[in-house]
């Protein structure tokens, strides 16, 4: 969301917080107002603050929010409002039919959400509640709330809602809020659709439509497949990206080398890799976009790291560019040792799959927090290897803009790896600047802070705080708020424990230099200033590059699939991904995902560096919602009603509200018929989801399904009584 700023011109909105900035640019993008009105709406605004965004209280190195990159959905609600209008009173009815995604709230990914719902001001003060769903970011509430409201008594009152965290013990915990002006529904009459759940500090004065990007939602027909379809597709991304660089030898590695003669048998059954190919044993970090799972390939019973996102989530934050930069940065990191490697990706309607090499040793964020901090030694030669896969990035026109403890993970041998490349801009070469506002709050160099175009500097700065908190075991800068924090960020003086030598300090001192002119690493000569710096002294480099430095910590891995240097947080959660909206998958444009899927040659034994990017079924075809048609607010007579008239095989699906986690059907069969049916999921030993209607054969989709139904869809055989399938 954050990286929408890239389209904006970005001075108007600096009196802005952070998060109102955010705000802004969300209203604008949503097609709401304008840049100017948005801001003056959020200037006048005086909400109080989100204590979810407070630093403080998420513990010492915590993964709480200010360590997280900038990428919150909390999620939206289905709404149904309605005012009907009489003399003196008016009634104003609320439909809470369902929510989506929300936030989960405990280990396992789900939470007990119960929504509130009053007006203010209200003399009675009374807030209503629905009943409390248990164990989903999901729920279907389907309540209805009423008021009578006094004709003329509209102005300055609010509609407002809140979704929080049920807990018998506890005060609730805020999953999202939204605010109604009563004036706007009053003179609108009718308002249905899904809405945003923002955080309680927007949430409490506004609100925003969740408008998936739908061309029409009446419009249906068939799939038409062939030309047609690919005439409807967008044109393929144009990055200018130079050619790839010469595949180099590839550095040694002995990790890679043990994995490279491991994998050699699996070599051919990577032909073809889609999410069967693996089980999923557990879960290794969760994200603010994703989860990043063990896999163990079926055949082989070789280990992967496997990080999912959800298509849905990758649209709707506008995410998609930097998604496919991720796929293109980890597929050219498999040639520099001090990058996470890229295995293979993949995709199917709904998430998108990266498998990569297991880093078996965990991130330092792990570390740090058993060992509260690192020895001299031990940060040397850390920052002396993320170093040099910075540097390599950065000659490749990459700039990294997400270095943080969580994001440098330890290899089996105690190498580093640095991972995460979701935050990577291409194409920035030399002096090249950009100006997009991203990043992690402790982590932003002063430049993104002020808006002003920026280079690789940015990734010196990070340097300097990620030593800094090596070295102390804390963070250089702190703030109860981002406010406070980034007027530290700008001001503040950084303060050393005297036990630090000097050659450290110096070191740390030269990359938190505000001025990134001169900051060290960042001129002409930068490389070699960096190595020449006395804080360097013990590393030597040509051997650091070769990967022949002995590490100074080697983790504890004695088998790599208990995972042991990973956070129980994580590893103890649930592997199962949340269902997608089909709603939402429906509307998605799957071409925009073309040259996604990819699958590194090398890796397997074949010709080094070669790796390719692989066909894509998937992203031949247009969106589904040519063909398919998903309205979870229609009732099913009504949507059957709909339907009459409409070519064959056109298709209706919602989620079934008599039986939760079944989708009704309808479908335009032969002779204009509609023929009902029930889609039943069921989980497979190994925990996947699989989606089953008329036939045997299981979908491992919603999405895939409706598919194979649209091309095939039920009709009546000759005898006109036998249902079967269209050939
Ligand atoms: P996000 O973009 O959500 O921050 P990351 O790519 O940083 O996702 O992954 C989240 C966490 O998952 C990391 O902090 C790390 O602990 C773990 N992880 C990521 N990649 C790997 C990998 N290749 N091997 C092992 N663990 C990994
Ligand atoms: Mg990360």
């Amino acid at each position: 969301m954050a990286k929408r700023a890239d389209t904006f011109n970005l001075s108007d909105l600096s009196k802005l917080s952070q998060d109102d900035r955010i705000a802004a640019m969300r209203m604008v993008a949503e097609g709401e107002m304008t840049i100017d009105e948005a801001i003056a709406k959020l200037k006048t605004q005086t909400g109080s603050a989100d204590k979810s965004m407070t630093l403080k209280g998420v513990g010492h190195f915590g993964r709480g929010f200010a360590r997280r990159a900038f990428r919150q959905n909390r999620g939206r609600l289905f709404l149904d409002i309605r005012v009907q209008k009489a003399s003196a009173f008016c009634v104003l009815t609320v439909t809470v039919r369902e929510g989506r995604d929300l936030i989960a709230m405990n280990k396992n990914n789900t939470a007990d959400p119960q929504l509130k719902i009053w007006l203010t001001p209200d003399e009675k003060a009374t807030k209503k509640k629905s009943n409390v769903r248990k164990n989903t970011v999901n729920p279907m509430f389907n309540e209805t709330f009423r008021w009578e409201v006094r004709t003329g008594d509209v102005e300055n009152r609010q509609l407002k809602l809140v979704v929080s965290e049920y807990s018998k013990l506890r005060r609730s915990q805020f999953m999202g809020s939204m605010t109604f002006p009563l004036a706007e529904l009053f003179e609108d009459g009718h308002r249905e659709g899904w809405f945003r759940l923002l955080d309680a500090k927007k949430g409490d004065f506004q609100y925003i439509p969740f408008r998936p990007k739908v061309k029409d939602d009446t419009q249906v027909s068939v799939r038409k497949g062939g030309q047609q379809a690919q005439a409807k597709m967008p044109p393929a991304p144009s990055r200018a990206k130079p050619a790839p660089a010469p595949a180099q030898e590839p550095a040694k590695s002995e990790s890679r080398a043990q994995t490279l003669s491991k994998t050699q048998s699996a070599a051919k059954d990577f032909g073809k890799v889609d999410q069967s190919t693996f089980t999923y044993l557990k879960v290794l970090g969760q994200g603010s976009f994703g989860k990043v799972l063990m896999a163990e390939h079926k055949k082989s019973r070789d280990v992967y790291a496997v990080k999912v996102l959800k298509k849905e989530v990758v649209v709707e934050d506008d995410d998609v560019d930097c998604t496919m930069t991720e796929r293109s940065v980890l597929a050219m990191a498999s040639r520099c040792p001090f990058l996470t490697t890229l295995v293979a990706s993949f995709q199917t309607p709904e998430h998108l799959y990266f498998v990569m090499e297991f880093v078996t040793g965990g991130d330092l964020m792990f570390h740090i927090q058993k060992l509260k901090r690192f020895s001299y030694e031990q940060t040397a030669f850390y920052a002396g290897e993320i170093c040099l896969g910075l540097w390599y990035m950065h000659s490749h026109g990459v700039l990294y803009r997400d270095l943080k403890l969580d994001n440098v993970m330890l290899a089996g041998d105690g190498h580093i790896k640095i991972a995460d490349f979701g935050m990577c801009k291409e194409n920035i070469w030399g002096a090249g600047t950009t100006t997009t506002f991203c990043g992690t709050p402790g982590y932003l160099a002063p430049e993104i802070i002020r808006e002003l175009p920026y280079g690789a500097s940015v990734d010196f700065w990070s340097l300097g705080v990620l030593v800094y908190e090596m070295l102390v075991g804390d963070s250089p800068f702190e703030g109860d708020d981002e406010e406070e924090l980034f007027d530290q960020i700008l001001h503040h003086k950084v303060e050393f424990p005297s036990r630090l030598s000097a050659d450290c300090k110096a070191f740390v001192d030269s990359l938190l230099t505000r001025d990134p002119r001169h900051r060290l690493g960042c001129g002409p000569s930068g490389q070699q200033d960096v190595k020449a710096h006395p804080f360097f002294k013990i590393i030597d480099w040509a051997k650091l590059e070769k990967r022949e430095v002995k590490p100074p910590y080697v983790p504890r891995v004695n088998d790599p699939r208990n995972a042991d240097c990973f956070d129980p947080e994580f590893t103890e959660a649930d592997t199962r991904l949340s269902p997608a909206d089909p709603y939402a998958i429906a509307n998605i444009d799957q071409g925009v995902f073309r040259n996604f899927s990819f699958l590194n040659d090398g890796y397997f034994g074949g010709e080094q560096g070669s790796a390719k990017v692989v066909e894509d079924p998937l992203v031949r075809r247009p969106a589904l919602f040519d063909y398919a048609w998903y309205r979870p607010d229609l009732p099913r007579e009504e949507a059957a009603r709909n339907l009459r008239g409409k070519p064959v095989g056109t298709f209706f699906v919602r989620e079934s509200s008599s039986q939760p986690g079944c989708y009704a059907i309808a479908m335009v069969s032969e002779n204009n018929k509609i023929w009902n049916g029930l889609v039943t999921p069921s989980i497979t030993s190994d925990n996947r989801t699989l989606y089953k209607l008329f036939v045997k054969q299981k979908f491992e989709s919603l999405p895939e399904l409706i598919d194979y139904y649209c091309s095939h869809p039920v009709t009546t055989g000759p005898s006109g009584k036998k249902l079967c399938l269209r050939k």
